[in-house]
């Protein structure tokens, strides 16, 4: 089932830069729209006209936000940044919405930031000692107070400096002068995508903004790569890579969160899925009349199951895309009322028939056991759930909004006893060995390539210092900020 701000568990963020456009601010608003997956609650744009910085930020969705000409008209000058936010650390604030923007002693810089910091909160409170101000409770921001304190005086080496004392998950584009700059994480956790647009140079999270505005795709950004855009062209460099970090790129981007249109490392996230699917069939089989999706992540893998299988693939529940965010509030019980809104069972093909349905992962179990019900209340004779990943029992602190590890369901019951919490006749999950098949071949442990599969096995391939250090970080609520934009 896809997101919504109903569910409880979120995307993480889209980030978008464009350099030697006229139109920067406009192009920026496209591709943020196409990465509107990657976060709803909030979203900004910083523009640079060679003198002047102009930014716009608000909470909602980007056609909100950005659909007024004079704000648009407003985002002026050649370059920009922009970013779609779902909270994965801080709160809903308006000056939580990104790019951040800050006067340094080199003039403005604007920054936005997908991924998560995993020693944040340990270097915010050293920077609070030192007398920091904070302006916001995001992550992003200790970057900001890192660059000011630092004593290099250039630019880039403040930022090398800088991203040099972070760890976590990020990638990351940056504005300041006349200049682009697009960086990764050493383990490439989070995407990031070079393309061009004519003249211009683009850098996306995901290669579908670079489509929504006709741009070609260049090549993926590397873990650890930085590279710094101005009019001359563009400079590649690996300042971040360490010895002996591995490209550790975020497997549940195939899995779940990019949009199936989107190519990554080289992979059309489509057939990656279609391919997971196949896998599944090969790994739980099961006797059924039809293969249903839980609409709409759930589709690309339903057909790889139904095609591998056999077994007839049909649109069994239909999804309501009208479904807004505005008025429900999340609670449990709303959250339940939630599910029954977006979909509906299609009765014609569902009565008298065994289904084997299909969705991406089992999270606290609120969609699987909803959509098992209402499945058998629409007369399935056979219900049968299939997920395309492995069990969900490790919380994710590299940029991804789910629940505490103790919370997952995968973390508290087996396969028998969720199987029996759902409600399923059977219940089977794709194993980590498989997934690794899917997406390139060979098993996990086999020498190959790795992603982060932390959410699946509890490998954690960077350090989770605030974590370990028991280090909260700042809360504040400020109902002003929550209820104005
Ligand atoms: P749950 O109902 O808590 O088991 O959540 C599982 C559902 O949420 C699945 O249908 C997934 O498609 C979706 N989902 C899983 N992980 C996430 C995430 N991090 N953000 C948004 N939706 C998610």
């Amino acid at each position: 089932m896809d997101a919504s701000p109903l569910d409880g568990f979120h995307e993480e963020c889209g980030v978008f830069g464009v350099f030697g456009h006229t139109d920067s601010g406009a192009l920026t608003a496209l591709g943020l729209h196409a990465l509107q997956h990657r976060g709803q609650e909030a979203c900004g744009i910083v523009s640079f006209d060679g003198t002047e910085f102009f930014s716009h930020r608000a909470l909602g969705l980007v056609d909100a936000a950005f659909g007024a000409a004079d704000v648009i008209g407003g985002l002026k000058g050649h370059a920009a940044i922009g970013h779609n936010r779902y909270a994965t650390t801080g709160e809903t604030l308006v000056r939580n919405i990104q790019p951040l923007y800050a006067d340094l002693s080199f003039g403005g810089f604007a920054l936005a930031h997908n991924g998560n910091l995993t020693n944040a909160h340990t270097i915010r409170q050293a920077l609070v000692r030192q007398g920091s101000l904070f302006q916001s409770t995001t992550d992003t921001e200790i970057i900001l107070h890192l660059m000011a304190v630092s004593t290099r005086n250039d630019v880039i080496g403040r930022l090398v400096e800088a991203i040099g004392q972070i760890e976590g998950a990020y990638s990351l584009v940056a504005l300041w002068g006349d200049r682009l700059v697009g960086l990764r994480d050493p383990h490439g956790i989070r995407p990031l995508v070079l393309g061009r647009l004519g003249e211009s140079y683009i850098l996306a999270s995901e290669t579908c903004a670079l489509d929504i505005i006709g741009a070609t795709f260049v090549r993926d950004i590397g873990p650890g790569e930085m590279v710094v855009i101005d009019r001359k062209g563009i400079q590649s460099s690996f300042p971040f890579a360490y010895k002996g970090a591995e490209s550790r790129f975020c497997v549940f981007e195939y899995v779940y969160f990019a949009r199936p249109d989107s190519f990554m490392e080289g992979r059309s996230v489509y057939g990656m899925r279609r391919r997971i699917g196949a896998e599944l069939a090969r790994e739980a089989p099961v006797e059924a009349d039809y293969v249903v999706a839980v609409p709409d992540s759930g589709v690309p893998s339903a057909i790889g199951y139904a095609e591998e299988s056999g077994i007839p693939f049909e649109l069994g529940i239909i999804r309501n895309h009208y479904i807004g965010r505005t008025f429900i509030e999340p609670t449990n019980q709303i959250r339940n009322l939630g599910v029954k809104l977006k979909h509906n069972a299609n009765r014609a093909f569902i009565e008298g028939k065994r289904i084997v349905l299909i969705d991406d992962s089992i999270v606290r179990g609120t969609t699987s056991k909803k959509i098992v019900e209402m499945v058998r209340a629409a007369g399935a004779a056979q219900v049968h759930m299939r997920i395309s990943s492995p069990p969900t029992a490790h919380s994710c602190f590299y940029g991804i909004d789910t629940p505490s590890t103790s919370d997952l369901l995968a973390h508290k019951m087996d396969v028998e006893a969720i199987r029996t919490f759902i409600g399923a006749d059977s219940l089977s999950y794709i194993s980590i060995d498989g997934l690794y098949r899917a997406l390139q071949d060979t098993g996990r442990d086999s020498g190959g390539p790795r992603f982060c599969d932390a959410c699946f096995t509890g490998d954690y391939p960077v350090p989770l210092t605030d974590h370990a250090n028991n280090c909260a970080g700042a809360k504040v609520t400020d109902l002003r900020e929550r209820a104005g934009t």
